[in-house]
């Protein structure tokens, strides 16, 4: 059973699904890079770096509502978009308090960027994870760097493949996530490959995909709307997912827990790479020729 406490947080607040009963601590507002084309989700926040202060006091309101139920959290997840981002000296302050509060707590989470990893020493992120910050969340989105740099991510695709070795190095765990359809068209084959092939290199400890889809007011929105970009059908979509799992050069012994579970995708998939691939190509072959030509994905309320 899981009861969020009474934390007055600094809405909107995301977290990844599979961090659903987590308690979330918001240790930044915001998104630190916030100028991605198709994500809408922190531009009505300025980033900042919370005091520790503010983070203490939803602390101890978390701290009293657990002991009040006599329960403990089992995953903690720091918000918001870039948490990673903050000082090394913020984040091991809240995590020292956390592991006080809270000694039982199993892992810690937090989405990251590239740069965030990448800004960090090795040391910096042995320390962090010594106290228990051990999984984060990487928005790759695509391997290619003209698709990266179309959707301004930040960060080429030499950064998202040495910010996953290096996070990996540090022992946490990286969950990689990356955007059917997020080229358009026009970058398709080269999203495939270049996705593809940061996939078997990085090695996440797991992979995921989620299929993009235009909210309304974001650029990608506006060049859906002005034809600057050729959105993917269903039937494409699938097969853009095919072609990167099928392309990936695995390494020996590898061993990636894949989901294509996210709301938008069209159908619900998961597996471990490689050994459960040629399951995964039967399914998505089966799916793709089942997908009538020229419909779209259906759109989900949010990414
Ligand atoms: S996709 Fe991630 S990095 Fe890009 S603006 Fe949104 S939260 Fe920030």
């Amino acid at each position: 059973m899981f009861f969020t406490p009474p934390i007055q947080y600094h809405e909107p607040v995301f977290r990844p699904p599979s961090e659903w009963k987590s308690l979330l601590i918001q240790v930044t507002i915001g998104c630190s890079n916030n100028k991605c084309t198709y994500c809408d989700m922190y531009r009505s926040k300025v980033y900042r770096e919370r005091s520790f202060e503010e983070i203490d006091h939803d602390l101890n309101i978390a701290k009293s509502h657990y002991s009040r139920l006599g329960l403990t959290p089992e995953k903690i997840f720091l918000c918001d978009g870039d948490a990673l981002g903050a000082s090394q000296e913020l984040l091991l302050k809240t995590l020292k308090k956390i592991n006080n509060y809270f000694p039982d707590v199993r892992r810690i989470g937090v989405y990251a960027t590239a740069e965030n990893i990448l800004e960090k020493t090795d040391e910096q992120l042995e320390e962090l994870k010594a106290n228990k910050l051990s999984i984060a969340y990487l928005g790759l989105e695509s391997g290619d760097d003209k698709v990266l740099h179309m959707i301004v991510k930040g960060n080429t695709a030499r950064d998202m493949l040495d910010s996953s070795l290096k996070i990996k190095k540090a022992g946490w765990q990286l969950s990689t996530i990356a955007m059917l359809g997020v080229g358009g068209r026009k970058y398709s084959k080269q999203h495939i490959e270049n996705t593809a092939k940061i996939l078997g290199e990085s090695s996440p400890t797991f992979f995921s995909f989620l299929t993009t889809f235009s909210v309304p007011g974001t650029p990608y929105h506006t060049m859906l709307e002005r034809g600057l970009i050729q959105p993917l059908t269903a039937k494409e979509c699938l097969i853009e997912m095919r072609e990167i799992l099928a392309k990936a050069n695995y390494q020996k012994n590898q061993r990636i827990i894949f989901r294509a579970n996210h709301v938008s995708n069209q159908h619900p998939l998961g597996g471990v790479l490689p050994s459960d691939l040629e399951k995964i190509l039967k399914k998505l072959d089966h799916w793709i020729d089942q997908t009538p030509e020229g419909v779209y994905p259906p759109k989900p309320d949010r990414m």
